[in-house]
């Protein structure tokens, strides 16, 4: 019954009105909870509701959903999650990890700063588990400073290395503020900033090609290099990208993954790094793990390698002494 009369209210809802000489309609979300002599207050029955009805909202446009119990187990971790994570900062909870990147002669040349989130009580948190919904609430431009910082600290640390490449979320380049506080940031690190990659994914750059041509202008002339994270996802417009002024493609795993199985990933692939080279920029593949995804990426042209064929990604004490290592074994070599 409850149901029947909520899709009523929604259709009447969504009839046409006029207003103002204009055509409008709305939708509404609906959330349903049920009570009947039980010991919950009204202001805990209309909570849960509120629940259901947020959950319809993240469902679509004009849904209703009823409430259920694991909904609140749901939300409260949210909420205890989000709580942790404004204060892990503080408490020096977040760590990073440096994955190498190797040249054609098995020399390390990078590495990419990979995050993660020593949590007291739930152990170590993948980025994949924080950072959407640090993306949410904002904090991830905070938490983007710090990965900031530490990069150039390493970079200091480590001088044999050409470059650090850091993410850097959506969130972060649509903040008015990016750009000045970037170079706040980089304020005591002059030289160590020339050393610095930034990886963005396309969907960000494509939605306002204006905006971000400046945004990446003014990072560039700060000497910060900019390198498109899981390339071939998503819309990789040849339009956009000629003219946005870009450093490096960074083939996405998925594709390389692909190599190994499918032809059509090996087209795919082929046709990413002729293009890289058309366009003048330096490609790098993602997630390399066999023998055969080497030869074929090296075999097309493609000279720059990431994944655990070569190494995961290591602490920096790990990194630090492979590092150390493996310009020493190189250098004996050539
Ligand atoms: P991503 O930028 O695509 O990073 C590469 C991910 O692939 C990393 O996962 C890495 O550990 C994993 N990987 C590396 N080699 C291989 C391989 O050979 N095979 C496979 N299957 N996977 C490989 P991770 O560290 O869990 O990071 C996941 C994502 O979280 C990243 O994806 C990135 O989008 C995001 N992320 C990580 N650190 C940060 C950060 O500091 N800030 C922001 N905004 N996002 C971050
Ligand atoms: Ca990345
Ligand atoms: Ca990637």
């Amino acid at each position: 019954h409850a149901h029947n009369l909520a899709r009523r209210i929604q259709q009447d809802l969504s009839l046409l009105f006029n207003l103002d000489g204009f055509e409008h309609h709305v939708s509404a979300s609906i959330g349903i909870t049920f009570f009947s002599g039980d010991s919950r207050s009204p202001d805990d029955i209309l909570k849960q509701a509120d629940t259901a009805m947020y959950s319809a909202k993240s469902n679509g446009r004009n849904t209703l959903v009823f409430y259920h119990p694991d909904m609140q187990q749901h939300v409260d971790n949210r909420l205890q999650m989000e709580k942790g994570m404004r204060t892990a900062l503080e408490n020096n909870q977040f760590t990073m990890l440096y994955q190498p990147q190797y040249d054609n002669a098995y020399r390390i040349v990078g590495a990419e700063a990979l995050i993660r989130w020593r949590h007291p009580e739930k152990g170590l948190i993948p980025p994949m588990d924080f950072i959407p919904l640090a993306e949410e609430n904002k904090l991830v431009i905070a938490i983007g400073e710090w990965v900031m910082e530490q990069a150039c600290m390493q970079l200091r640390e480590w001088p044999e290395l050409d470059y650090i490449a850091i993410n850097i979320s959506p969130v972060q380049l649509r903040d008015a503020e990016f750009v000045e506080r970037v170079r706040q940031v980089m304020l005591p690190y002059e030289k160590e900033v020339r050393r610095l990659m930034m990886e963005m994914t396309e969907g960000i750059m494509i939605e306002n090609v204006e905006d971000t041509t400046r945004i990446i202008r003014n990072l560039q002339n700060m000497g910060i290099g900019i390198s498109i994270d899981d390339f071939g996802k998503g819309y990789s417009s040849l339009v956009y990208l000629r003219n946005l002024p870009l450093n490096q493609l960074k083939v996405d795993k998925g594709f390389v993954h692909d190599i190994d199985s499918d032809a059509n990933g090996r087209v795919i692939v082929e046709t990413i790094i002729a293009m890289a080279r058309h366009l003048k920029l330096d490609v790098i593949a993602e997630g390399v793990e066999t023998d055969t995804q080497l030869a074929f990426l090296q075999g097309q042209g493609c000279h720059k390698f990431q994944g655990y064929y070569f190494s995961h990604p290591l602490t920096v004490e790990q990194f630090g002494k492979l590092l150390k290592e493996n310009h020493k074994v190189v250098a004996r070599d050539s």
